[in-house]
């Protein structure tokens, strides 16, 4: 059963309410889709989220990547004797590793991410199985952190009480050197001192303001800090975590298995934050855990802003795969997308709990009318 036709469907759909981070703000979500379809009629859905200050890649460039490197390389292949427990090596084979492991200017990550997701939801369909076949669950539960944006004091106030009356366990804030030490000691106050408070500053700090940002934040009880500095000077992190108060988390700084090494081998930092669009899909993302965990490193499973039910779900699996995880985010729907692309809701529910996915391939079966309707482009390849 040979993949006959691929689309690459380029999505906007409107969040609720804005968010902002320190790099960007964000009014509606922009994956790329792509649906592989064999001759039989069998099809399987991926999704990656191009971002330009994390992978290099745009949508327009991620789309055109996927139709005219990624695409070439896996239409016709067979699917019906591939053994899938072999999915991801043989993934690797379709899809080789040389852009990852240049760790040039851009990585094309999120583009990879789509089309491997596709490909693996579309094997494990043709058996009606789920992936959770080789992403064995060993825990049946998910807790997911809520994550606060860059948003105004006021603003900061009305989603903590949220959080706090929806029993959040993990909260992280995005921080942005503007009015942090206020909203972090309101956001304390509000949640009591059991839940678990992280910050993420994407980069929003030099390393000098990001010392003396990280001296006033102690007294609040903080698990760790998300890229303090911006990417590109693991030196400066191995600095800023020799003398830090606070743990460190790599996120933009750790993109690539390259980046992953040369983090590990500077000591620079405490803890990883794997976004499976970021690494390049789940054979990859995997691939840095094992660094991780060989290194002591502790890992977080991060999401990407308006991601859809089908990154939301590839999440949901790798993190109930995943034994050591410290932290999980994701799997917002429609708390952020005015509307969502699968039949099943997967949103989490009270504290941040989600069951495990067990539907076959990835666990959501994507309505195609609503990818339609939300795809500001279409493009068809056989
Ligand atoms: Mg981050």
């Amino acid at each position: 059963m040979r993949i006959s036709s691929a689309c690459i469907y380029s999505l906007n759909i409107p969040f609720v309410e804005s968010f902002r981070h320190s790099l960007h703000e964000r009014n509606s979500s922009d994956s790329i889709v792509v649906k592989v379809a064999t001759e039989c009629g069998i099809s399987g859905y991926g999704e990656g989220v191009p971002r330009s200050y994390v992978t290099g890649e745009t949508r327009k460039t991620a789309v055109e990547h996927v139709r005219s490197e990624l695409l070439p390389r896996i239409l016709g292949a067979e699917l019906e004797g591939i053994d899938p427990c072999c999915a991801f090596e043989y993934m690797h084979g379709l899809l080789p590793d040389s852009d990852a492991e240049t760790g040039g200017a851009v990585v094309w990550n999120a583009s990879r991410c789509a089309v491997e997701l596709a490909v693996i939801d579309c094997l494990f369909r043709i058996r009606n199985a789920s992936v959770a076949a080789i992403l064995t669950p060993v825990s049946q539960n998910i807790t997911y952190s809520a994550v606060i944006g860059a948003n105004s004091i006021a603003r900061t106030e009305k989603i903590a009480h949220n959080c706090k009356a929806a029993g959040f366990k993990y909260v992280k804030m995005k921080v942005s050197g503007d009015e942090d030490s206020e909203r972090i000691a309101m956001v304390r106050k509000i949640l009591g001192p059991s839940v678990s408070i992280r910050l993420d500053a994407n980069g929003a700090f030099s390393l000098e303001t990001a010392r003396q940002f990280m001296a006033s934040a102690e007294e609040f009880d903080i698990e760790c800090i998300e890229q303090p500095v911006p990417r590109g000077n693991p030196i400066e992190l191995a600095t800023l975590r020799s003398s830090s108060p606070i743990p460190i988390m790599a996120d933009e700084s750790v993109v690539t298995i390259l980046d992953a090494k040369e983090l590990i081998q500077k000591k620079a930092v405490d803890y990883f934050n794997l976004r499976i669009s970021k690494c390049g899909g789940l054979y990859r993302t995997l691939a840095i855990a094992d660094l991780a965990r060989f290194a002591g490193i502790g890992i977080q499973l991060g999401c990407q802003v308006g991601e859809t039910a089908i990154l939301s779900a590839a999440g949901r699996h790798l993190a109930a795969h995943l034994a050591d995880l410290h932290f999980v985010e994701g799997s917002y729907g429609t708390h952020l997308l005015t509307e969502d692309i699968a039949e099943e809701n997967i949103v989490f529910g009270a504290g941040g709990n989600a069951p495990i996915l067990t539907g076959p391939g990835l666990g959501v079966t994507v309505r195609e009318e609503l990818v339609d309707k939300y795809a500001e482009n279409i493009i068809t390849v056989r």
